[in-house]
């Protein structure tokens, strides 16, 4: 083997040339990856004594993609497009040998080449949409012409991609190698057989697409409008297989280019890429000893049957990991394991799982109605009601009968968990674990770090996050944790503009329209407004209080701040207008039009305030970890990229100075975040 440079590697095997990177740890298209890649093709290439070329990775992936951190930089190194025109004109057969994940700009590798040979567990697509972008290197061009135009759509707008067989169906690789076999090897043989068998060179480019009628494009965007809503990349990538078949394909290739230079530059693809590098910084937890050990969890605990605790269930049953739920009669224990057979019979319904799924995950389900059943658990997770009181009588029993080293969660949404842990004699056992609703479908868990827990229960905590396919993030004990601590700012917003003049129609839009999927009292409809409220104590002292006495207590009574058919479709209510106008009116509130930019700033801007006490007390470890609640635990839309990354696109001097312009109506207890100030009269930003 002859080295190019530090990572490419050219060698001749009987008039074969192979050409492998090995750029650890996923062979990304880095600057080096392009010069070598630039001066090994231009010396095979020029050698008449090599007839054939094999393309080929070591390491545990084909080129896994471009390398997301130079993307925004001046540009340097080898550009891909010209290495990509040499190795497609190239008069001798160029033929990947994929392994591995092949995406993005490493599947646009395996395009230009003209054969290309995989195993069947290689996965290739054009992931870019994830991060607001699209492939910009011939990618949306290349894929619809050997797919045809629907297959590209799905495949482009959703960035899934597929694994070795479906390629091979689709004709994405010519030929599938066993599993384990010697990869090289079985492209040199190949090559061998194409220059064997005079076989042409298959260029892309000279393909034409099939099935792109003006009717399939109308109807995936029909289709799609609810999921795309908001987004940029999806449209921009659709337009591009328009492209791909109306077009000739350097003029395609052209428009292209020119639609990813226009994202690449926007603030969604910077949000998306942000996004992308604050989800994996969220698992770092700050301050934990180097080699700090995981306890083993085999059986999990959980104490509630109620809307958390099944679905907190399901995610454990789901890996296999079997579950005792505890409940205290046994009609509510019937009840929480006849929901979660049930979520699991719509699944297999659904065609999603089999019912041998269903079966087993049932069968590793062990209902009971005695606490000590969870004396050989693991990890204990509570979710009874949010009651402080209940919650320690529970967690003093807990302690005589979990076993040592078990760790004891709760999910409580707003209790303090050091109080929690003082009912114990094992304080540093004890965490929360905060799951989001529907906990079987939400990706948010906050982890919450008392005072007193131990690192190695808190990394358990977090690592056990990921094995059920959670995205956790670390919070301090206060009063809602990060997300529901900052919500709370949105709502108190959202109470105090509809007396000054605003009706709840007007806040949802103006979120909804936000990107938001529904405004804050279609949220309350939906959640139910008498969540800690009872009837034998309402004063009727707010508009949600006389709603629920009318017993408008949301969708699940036909009625909240709107009117809802059978099918729960929602139209505004006079009877609620009326009741506000009644209200403010009593409260001698001089009712004032409302635009929706400062709808839109009350409803945000006190957030933000919050986010930056949230950061300044160190109950987030960093300003991404609360973009990235606030993305997968409420839906805020991720190509704003969470509000701590949206504020920086606004700019804190703009946030105070909003914030400083409304104060008077936000409230006697607002206070203007010292971090905010210092931020905004330092021109610095939250995230970096
Ligand atoms: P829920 O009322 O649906 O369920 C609570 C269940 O706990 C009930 O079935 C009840 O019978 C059972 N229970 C009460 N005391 C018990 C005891 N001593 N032993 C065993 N079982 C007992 O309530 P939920 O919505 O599932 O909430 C549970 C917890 O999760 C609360 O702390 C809540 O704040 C938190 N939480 C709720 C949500 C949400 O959206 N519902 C979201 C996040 C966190």
């Amino acid at each position: 083997m002859a080295a190019i440079n530090e990572v490419i590697d050219l060698s001749i095997e009987d008039g074969v040339a192979v050409i492998t990177s090995n750029h650890q740890p996923v062979n990304a298209l880095s600057a080096i990856v392009r010069d070598g890649l630039t001066a090994a093709f231009d010396k095979a290439i020029a050698d008449d004594a090599i007839k054939a070329i094999v393309l080929t990775c070591a390491g545990r992936t084909f080129f896994a993609g471009a390398d997301i951190s130079e993307f925004g930089k001046p540009p340097k190194g080898a550009s891909l497009h010209a290495l990509f025109d040499k190795m497609e004109s190239a008069s001798k057969p160029i033929v990947a040998a994929i392994h591995g994940t092949s995406l993005g700009g490493g599947f646009e590798t395996a395009l230009v080449c003209h054969y290309r040979v995989a195993v069947p567990s290689a996965r290739v697509g054009l992931p870019e949409v994830k991060l607001g972008l699209l492939a910009g290197a011939g990618g949306t061009q290349r894929l619809p012409r050997i797919v045809g135009a629907a297959k590209a759509l799905d495949m482009v707008t959703s960035g899934v991609p597929v694994g070795g067989k479906a390629a091979l169906a689709m004709g994405l690789v010519d030929e599938l190698v066993p599993e384990g076999s010697d990869l090289r090897a079985a492209g040199v043989a190949f090559a061998r057989k194409v220059l064997a068998e005079k076989r042409p060179l298959k260029k892309v480019r000279d393909l034409t697409v099939a099935g792109a009628t003006p009717e399939l494009f109308a109807e995936f965007r029909a289709k799609n409008a609810k999921a795309f809503r908001g987004f940029e990349a999806p449209e921009a990538s659709i337009k591009c297989i328009e492209a791909a078949a109306n077009l000739p394909f350097d003029e395609g290739k052209k428009f292209e280019r020119d639609e990813f230079m226009k994202l690449v530059v926007g603030v969604q693809s910077q949000a998306q890429r942000y996004m992308f590098f604050a989800e994996r910084q969220a698992a770092k937890i700050d301050g934990l000893p180097d080699g700090t050990a995981i306890r083993p969890v085999k059986r999990v605990g959980i104490i509630g049957a109620g809307t958390m605790g099944g679905g907190i269930a399901m995610n454990f049953l789901n890996k296999g990991i079997p579950v005792t739920i505890v409940e205290t009669q046994q009609a509510a224990l019937d009840r929480g394991t006849a929901t979660i057979r049930k979520n699991y019979e719509n699944t297999a319904a659904k065609g999603r799982m089999t019912q041998d799924d269903v079966e087993k995950r049932m069968a590793a389900l062990s209902p009971s109605l005695d606490l000590g059943a969870l004396a050989d658990c693991d990890l204990i997770i509570e979710a009874v009601f949010e009651n402080m009181a209940i919650k320690k009588e529970l967690f003093g029993k807990l302690d005589k009968i979990a076993k040592p080293g078990a760790i004891l969660a709760s999910n409580t949404s707003y209790l303090n968990v050091d109080e929690i842990a003082s009912a114990t004699s094992r304080p540093q056992d004890v965490v929360g674990m905060h799951f989001f609703s529907p906990a079987n479908v939400m990706k948010l868990l906050e982890v919450v770090r008392g005072a007193k827990t131990a690192p190695d229960v808190l990394a358990t905590a977090m690592d056990i996050g990921k094995t059920i396919g959670k995205v956790a993030v670390v919070s301090g004990v206060c009063h809602g944790f990060i997300g529901n601590r900052m919500l709370a700012q949105r709502q108190a917003q959202a109470n105090a503009l509809i007396l000054e003049g605003a009706m709840p129609w007007d806040v949802d839009r103006v979120a909804y329209d936000f990107g938001w999927p529904m405004g804050p009292f279609q949220m309350s409809d939906l959640a139910g407004l008498d969540i800690g409220w009872s009837k034998e104590t309402s004063k009727g002292a707010t508009i949600r209080e006389r709603l629920c006495e009318l017993d408008r207590r949301g969708q699940k009574t036909g009625a909240g701040f709107y009117d809802y058919d059978a099918k729960r479709y929602r139209t505004n209510s006079q009877l609620v207008e009326k009741l506000i106008l009644d209200f403010a009116a009593e409260k001698g509130i001089q009712r004032r039009k409302i635009d929706d930019a400062e709808i839109l700033e009350r409803l945000v801007y006190p957030m933000i305030n919050e986010g930056a006490k949230i950061l300044a007390e160190g109950i987030a470890q960093r300003a991404s970890d609360i973009d990235v609640v606030w993305i997968y635990g409420y839906g805020w839309p991720v190509y704003r990229g969470g509000p701590m990354f949206y504020a920086d696109t606004v700019g804190a001097a703009l946030v105070l100075e909003a914030l400083e312009k409304h104060l008077p109506k936000l409230g006697p207890d607002f206070v203007i975040a010292p971090l905010l100030r210092q931020v905004a009269s330092e021109g610095k930003r939250f995230t970096g």
